[in-house]
């Protein structure tokens, strides 16, 4: 998979498709590996952390997620032309394990939301085998580990918020033995209806951070990396 590299954080070149056929490859490899959606958020957490940045280019595959990388990558002459985000690829992922078996396990939110998103993606994918659902609030880490190793997923969702769930992801990927695992952030929230995405034709402009803006302002701070991210890339300022 050819990868492009803004500011020491590497993002594939792919679109949705070439992302499945990954998401396949994985699967059938067996061997425990994560996937990652990168955004300039990220990418900035990741300038100051040196941890974080090594585990975010140690994921087999780093999608697409943020329309920042995307301006990044033709400003600097890349050729990563669209976002693959984190929630299409999972409902994606979901759709196709409808029609493979692939066994899939919800873990994260707030009590109740996995459960929700799980019952309404069964219906959204009839097939869909959710072979478990479990909060992103425990305590008993291990008993958790026990809970998801027993119902042999194929893959695991986790949204407990970035950076947390893909610290969480790399330490127990071993032990949970689970091919695909997948950090969603607030998408069982979304699929809830809890939160809203923007509208279709705000995605398709790249203004969905705009719409989030006005709904959720107290995560202004968290976006007002986005023209940092953009100036840093674009003159080339130095990492400290
Ligand atoms: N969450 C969780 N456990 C925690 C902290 C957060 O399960 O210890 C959940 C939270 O309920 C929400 C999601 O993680 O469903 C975070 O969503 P957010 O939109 O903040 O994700 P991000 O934008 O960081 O990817």
């Amino acid at each position: 998979m050819i990868r492009e590299n803004y500011l020491g954080v590497d993002v594939c070149r792919i679109d949705m498709k070439d992302a499945l056929d990954e998401v396949d490859r994985i699967i059938s490899n067996r061997k425990p590996s994560f996937v990652v959606a990168i955004n300039p958020e990220k990418i900035m957490k990741a300038q100051k952390d040196e941890s974080l940045r090594n585990l975010l280019n140690s994921a087999s595959m780093q999608i697409p997620d943020g329309v920042g990388v995307v301006i990044a990558s033709r400003f600097k002459g890349g050729k990563i032309r669209s976002r693959v985000t984190g929630i299409e690829l999972m409902e994606n992922i979901c759709k196709v394990s409808a029609k493979k078996g692939y066994r899939v396990f919800l873990l994260g939110a707030k009590p109740g939301v996995a459960e929700g998103a799980s019952d309404i993606l069964k219906k959204r994918y009839p097939g869909l085998n959710i072979v478990g659902t479990r909060d992103g609030y425990f305590k008993d880490e291990d008993e958790v580990i026990e809970n998801i190793k027993a119902s042999s997923p194929d893959v695991l969702f986790v949204a407990m918020g970035s950076p947390k769930q893909e610290y969480w992801i790399t330490k127990n990927m071993d032990k949970l033995g689970v091919p695909l695992c997948m950090g969603v952030g607030g998408s069982y929230d979304v699929i809830c209806g809890n939160i809203k995405r923007a509208p279709k034709w705000m995605c398709s402009i790249g203004l969905e951070w705009l719409y989030r803006l006005i709904k959720e302002p107290w995560r202004y701070k968290r976006m007002a990396v986005l023209p940092v991210f953009l100036l840093k890339v674009l003159f080339g300022v130095k990492r400290k």
